[in-house]
């Protein structure tokens, strides 16, 4: 297979088009994906999709593929959080695969239908029908808008945390649960998902204690008292200053607010569960319904507002790339049907 090497530095590997050769030698680094650049000042369009994580791409091909018109704006990396997943092990069809592999098939996969532009933010929607939706680059002119826009994980900020992420600190027991059975963990916080968190990872085998920071669990008192009966021990009020480590996770210091004591406590993995934020800036913006927790309020992908949709870890739920794809994926049939059943404006 040929090969090039730009300064001793592998570029690019077989024959490529023209544009992703450019793109390899501009950034001296081997490049998988191309993704041409537009200057349309307006663009008309079915469905513009905001958000180019699982829920956003899935979207888009489905909506595509149902014969709208669609384009996905991404202003930050593409693949949302998947990005940011150093493996994932839970895809069905892929046993084991790279977060930033993931979202390359992901996204060379969405290119075959739907136009993507990234580094794209959305800056005001104007209401009605058609949509006006002004970004940073253009204009879009559309029937109709899915919010895809995702959720970030809350952080404890204290050292050790971001050097020590996929490497022992996890925020999410559904994906890295399974690799600590018969392994000290703790888990981190007190709220319903901690606790539902907590007793999950001892039903995987993992032998798990809960740090919380007050005296009381804040989780609903079913759950609360499942945990008691669980076994699983709870050190209350406890903060954690720091996560330790050379190559992963070997212990956590912790401080008890009430006695001042500070402890060392060794542990294989660190996981944490203080709160999620669903990235709702936009649709805040707009003035979309949200949940008391926070997601965006839909019924079957329909917002408050009509021509708006949302999915994905937006709307709440399992959080998973797989339910996110799904969602994405339903958002786009009930959007197609919807747009079949009104006159085009
Ligand atoms: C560290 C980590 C590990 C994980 N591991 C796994 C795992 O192993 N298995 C699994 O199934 N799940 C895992 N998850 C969860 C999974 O990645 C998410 O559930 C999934 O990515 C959600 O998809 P989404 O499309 O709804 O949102 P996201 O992936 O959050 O994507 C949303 C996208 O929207 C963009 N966006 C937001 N606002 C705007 C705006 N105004 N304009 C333009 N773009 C915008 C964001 O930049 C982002 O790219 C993990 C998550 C994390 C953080």
């Amino acid at each position: 297979m040929p090969q090039t090497f730009a300064n001793e530095t592998l570029i690019a590997l077989g024959a490529q088009p023209e544009e992703l050769f450019m793109l390899s030698l501009q950034k001296m680094e081997q490049q998988t994906l191309f993704i041409p650049d537009n200057d349309a000042e307006e663009i008309e369009t079915d469905l513009v999709i905001v958000g180019g994580g699982p829920a956003g791409l899935s979207a888009g091909i489905y909506a595509s593929r149902s014969g709208l018109k669609t384009v996905v704006l991404e202003r930050n990396i593409l693949g949302g959080q998947v990005a940011l997943t150093p493996m994932v092990e839970n895809y069905p069809g892929l046993t084991q695969i790279g977060g930033k592999k993931l979202v390359e098939i992901l996204v060379s996969h969405a290119l075959e239908y739907v136009h993507i532009f990234q580094g794209e933010e959305v800056l005001t929607v104007s209401p009605g029908r058609p949509l006006t939706i002004t970004t940073n680059r253009r204009r879009f002119i559309t029937r109709a808008m899915l919010l895809a826009t995702g959720a970030t994980h809350k952080h404890l900020g204290v050292p050790g945390e971001s050097r020590l992420s996929g490497r022992g600190v996890s925020y999410c027991t559904t994906c890295d649960g399974p690799l600590f059975a018969g392994q000290k963990v703790v888990m981190v916080g007190g709220g319903d998902s901690a606790v539902t968190e907590a007793l999950h990872l001892k039903n995987i085998g993992a032998d798990v204690t809960v740090i919380h920071w007050t005296d009381k669990l804040d989780a609903q008192d079913v759950l609360a008292k499942q945990l008691k009966n669980s076994g699983i021990p709870i050190l209350f009020n406890t903060v954690v200053k720091e996560i330790s480590g050379e190559k992963s996770v070997e212990s956590v210091t912790v401080l008890n607010t009430r006695t001042n004591e500070t402890k060392k406590i060794e542990t294989a993995g660190v996981f944490i569960a203080v709160g999620y934020l669903p990235s709702v800036d936009l649709a805040d913006k707009i003035g979309v319904a949200k949940t008391p927790q926070g997601f965006i309020q839909q019924e079957n992908y329909r917002t408050s507002v009509p021509g708006i949709y949302a999915a994905g870890d937006v709307v709440g739920g399992f959080n998973q790339i797989v339910t996110a794809s799904g969602h994405g994926a339903e958002a786009a049939l009930t959007i197609f049907r919807d747009l079949l059943n009104e006159p085009k404006a």
